[in-house]
């Protein structure tokens, strides 16, 4: 299915049937590395997919707001009175982002709304928060108002913590909202300061490797893991875990106990990693990238306990393509517990790692995995109508 902007632009205005008066669009996320670590004060480094979830709509004199989907059920919200959660579920993620902007002081016109997405959800590429910073883009268009890119982001997170009850960290929104085509998102989780940095080497491709599996337990893996990071910090006795060092995880091991010592680890070491690749980026050392990247993941496979099996072999996967066939390294990206893993590759070989990367999968699991490349591309925008 083609899944350009352009497209999804036509989709969106045919399914609402009308011309539409503002049309909004906001790209999912994926990370190079820096894993669960947004919500430790640590550094991450995603970029904007070229994957997109584009609304359409069109002002009515109503005070209520129709929201469809494609394949989604419909709903009509009141505009009139504070949001509430409600049915279907997927509508609280526009009613947080609506909220946000009443709690601004914003009177949200009636409208009817459109929504198509070239964004996998639940497969660890943040559809969600996607459609919260697409919400807040046709918001700002309906009401003729522009927030800074970091004030929207920071709304859209509040929602999906608020609405969706997901503790997220900073991450995604600001991936979505701040996504430059050629640039990576760096983010310094503590100051909550991106830093645009380049990526635009055309002999470097990533490919994203969607298993098509999500286990249950992420519903409230990400909340447990979470609390450990908190009680790891609280132990260690430090404000920040950019004030801890791996010989203060070692010495209070003992104190810290199993799991909580080993998911703090995993949380200095990937900070350390993080920081570490940003440095062979600029350098241009991709072969130590790639080896930051594999470390990255055993630390969320054996220490933090977010990978899951197909995860496990999909980079198993890429590994034994290896650096022969053009491979630089591979992890798993996301929350995890399924999801998608992201693969750093030669451009030149990137149509032969994915057919192998395809097959081998299917043949081991009996899952068909969706894989596809894709390059930094640009933030939450309004698309001329
Ligand atoms: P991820 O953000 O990794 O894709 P989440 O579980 O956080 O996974 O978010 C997925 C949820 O976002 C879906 O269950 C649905 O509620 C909502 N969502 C994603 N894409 C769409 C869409 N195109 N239309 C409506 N809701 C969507
Ligand atoms: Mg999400």
């Amino acid at each position: 299915m083609p899944h350009t902007l352009t497209t999804l632009v036509s989709q969106a205005s045919a399914g609402l049937g009308c011309t539409p008066d503002v049309i909004a669009a906001a790209p999912g996320r994926v990370n190079l590395i820096g894993e669960h670590i947004d919500y430790c004060d640590g550094f991450v480094m995603p970029f904007a997919l070229d994957r997109n979830i584009v609304i359409a709509a069109k002002r009515t004199n109503s005070e209520t707001a129709t929201l469809r989907s494609a394949g989604m059920p419909t709903a009509t919200i009141s505009l009139a009175a504070p949001q509430v959660i409600g049915e279907p579920t997927w509508t609280n993620y526009l009613r947080g982002v609506i909220d946000g902007f009443q709690k601004l002081g914003y009177t949200i016109p009636g409208f009817d709304a459109y929504i198509v997405s070239s964004v996998p959800g639940g497969a660890g590429l943040s559809s969600s928060a996607a459609l919260e910073c697409a919400t807040a883009t046709l918001l700002e268009g309906l009401l003729g108002v522009a927030l800074t890119k970091k004030q929207k982001a920071l709304l859209c997170q509040k929602a999906e913590h608020n609405f969706a009850h997901v503790p997220c960290g900073i991450m995604d929104q600001f991936a979505s909202t701040f996504g430059e085509e050629n640039r990576l998102v760096m983010i310094d989780c503590q100051t909550g300061e991106p830093t645009m940095v380049p990526f635009e080497n055309p002999d470097l491709a990533v490919i994203i490797a969607n298993t098509n599996v999500h286990h249950q337990l992420s519903d409230g893996g990400y909340a447990i893991r979470r609390k450990h990071t908190e009680d790891g910090l609280s132990i260690i006795g430090k404000a920040s875990w950019r004030d801890v060092s791996m010989s203060d995880v070692e010495e209070k091991w003992d104190m810290l106990g199993d799991p909580v010592n080993r998911r703090s680890r995993h949380v200095v070491g990937e900070i350390a990693r993080t920081q570490e690749a940003a440095a062979a980026l600029a350098a241009s050392d991709f072969a130590r990238l790639g080896t930051l990247m594999y470390a990255s993941h055993d630390s969320l496979r054996d220490d933090f306990e977010v990978s899951c099996a197909e995860l496990d072999l999909m980079v198993h996967i890429a590994t034994e393509i290896g650096t022969a066939g053009g491979v630089i390294g591979a992890r798993m990206t996301g929350g995890g517990f399924g999801g998608s893993t992201v693969t750093l590759c030669e451009s030149a070989q990137a149509e032969s790692i994915m057919a192998t990367m395809r097959q081998r999968y299917e043949t081991e699991t009996q899952i068909v995995p969706q894989i596809f490349c894709s390059r930094p591309s640009r933030g939450a925008h309004l698309v001329n109508v």
